[in-house]
Order: structure tokens, then sequence, then C-alpha cells
């Protein structure tokens, strides 16, 4: 199990960040880390293995490769939860930061069920989202939630990264780029993944480095701007761990 390393790293204009990049985010595959186990409790995902799903009950298979992070599969391909998308890495690195208790966890409301991906000890959810969602699936999620948070990982907007002053450019990229303006940032963002301009509670990108940029305000059209704040990642999942 990989931990998130990024939290040890302190050099701000660090040479090591595409290496983090590498480590954390090249690997995709699909499941879920927890499953339970004969003895009712959740467990992660060995070699031999035998586990059900905590949401829908049906038989989980333990996928424990050499690249992805060990998880569990639905041995049947029938969703589970229809709002749960495929599964990366991505969302298991996250989930792996919290207590076994407080990820893939189950929530009933207004008669449905949905899993969500973190509660935190005050009973905050964090979504995480990689790939594209609807703004009436975001609108959804929000009043089924109610007290949350998102997480979009756009780490793929940002291939050719460099952190550091260039012309003013705090952190540039063909296609996204950070302005610092002392307290806060503003950015653009060629191609920007538009829906996200349309959430209504606290909402993080995931640079897939050490920072986090938490986002204030989004202009989706053309040209797509905006403000917000950079936060390092270890100082985001100290608050998410205390939240
Ligand atoms: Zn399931």
């Amino acid at each position: 199990m990989v931990v998130f390393a990024a939290e040890t790293i302190t050099d701000p204009a660090n040479r090591t960040h595409a290496k983090v990049h590498e480590l954390f985010f090249v690997f995709r595959g699909r499941g879920m880390i927890y499953a339970i186990g004969n003895d009712s409790k959740r467990k992660k995902a060995t070699p031999a293995g035998v586990g059900t799903c905590p949401h829908c009950s049906s038989v989980m298979v333990p996928k424990c490769g050499d690249i992805n992070i060990w998880h569990w599969a639905h041995k049947s391909t029938k969703g589970c939860d229809a709002w749960r998308e495929s599964e990366t890495d991505w969302h298991r690195q996250w989930k792996s930061i919290v207590p076994s208790e407080r990820a893939e966890v189950t929530i009933s409301n207004f008669g449905q069920r949905h899993r969500a991906d973190i509660i935190t000890s005050k009973g905050v959810v964090v979504e995480l989202q990689h790939s594209a969602i609807s703004t009436a699936d975001i609108a959804e999620r929000e009043a089924f939630y109610g007290d949350m948070i998102w997480v979009f990982d756009i780490s793929d907007c940002l291939q050719k990264r460099w952190i550091g002053n260039y012309g003013g450019v705090d952190y540039f990229d063909n296609r996204f780029q950070l302005h610092n303006k002392g307290n806060y940032y503003t950015f653009r963002w060629k191609h920007p993944r538009k829906h996200i301009a349309y959430t209504t509670k606290p909402t993080f990108l995931d640079f897939g480095d050490i920072n986090i940029f938490r986002l204030r305000r989004m202009y989706p059209d053309a040209p797509c701007g905006g403000w917000g704040n950079l936060l390092r990642r270890y100082k985001f999942i100290e608050r998410l761990k205390a939240a």
C-alpha cells in the first residue's frame, strides 16, 4: 500500500513533484478498498481473501496485482451504487488516509442509499470525482449528502507542469495557469471541466502533486477563469482527518 508520501515534501519548488505524480496517479483500476469478511468485519484485499460488498452484499473478489493498490472488485459486473464511477487508484489513495470505518460508508437519506467515498468524524461527506459529472448529478448529490465537500481529480489537465514563478505565472501549464495575487490565486483554464463551476459546496481541485486548490469562484464561459486559494496537500489531509 502506497501512502501519501507527498505529506513529507517541504521544498516549495521541489523538483520531485513529477515523481510524486508518477507514484500516485498513473495507476488506474477498479474496485473498492474494503469488503466484509466472514467475521463481519471490514477488511482490505489479500490474495486469498473472501468478502462481500458492504453496500450491496454481493460477492467481491480480491485483486492483488503488482501495479494497482490491492483492492476488491465486484464479481458480477452488475453495478452496485449507480453514483459510483469506476474506481481508480486516485480514489483509493484518498480513501486510504482515513480509518476504514470512515471510507466507503453507506448513507441512507430520502429513501435512497448511496455509498459515500469518505465521511469525516463530524459527518462531512467527501465526494471524490475523477470523471465528468452532469450539473444535474452535482445538484442531486449535494441535496442528498447535505454537509459535503467535493474533490475533483484534474491531474490530467496539468501535463506539463512547472511550479515556480515564470513571468508572473506561478503554476504554468499549457492548459491551466495560476497567478499569485498575494493571498489568493487567479486562474485561466483552457478546455475546462465546466461542470465544476456548478458546485455549491466547498470544492477542491487535486492537481496530483503537492498542492490542492480551493476553488472559490469559477466562470465557465470562455475564457474560463476564476480564483481561489492554494494549499498544501498535507495541510488539506490534516484538516480532513480533523474534520
Ligand atoms: Zn456493491
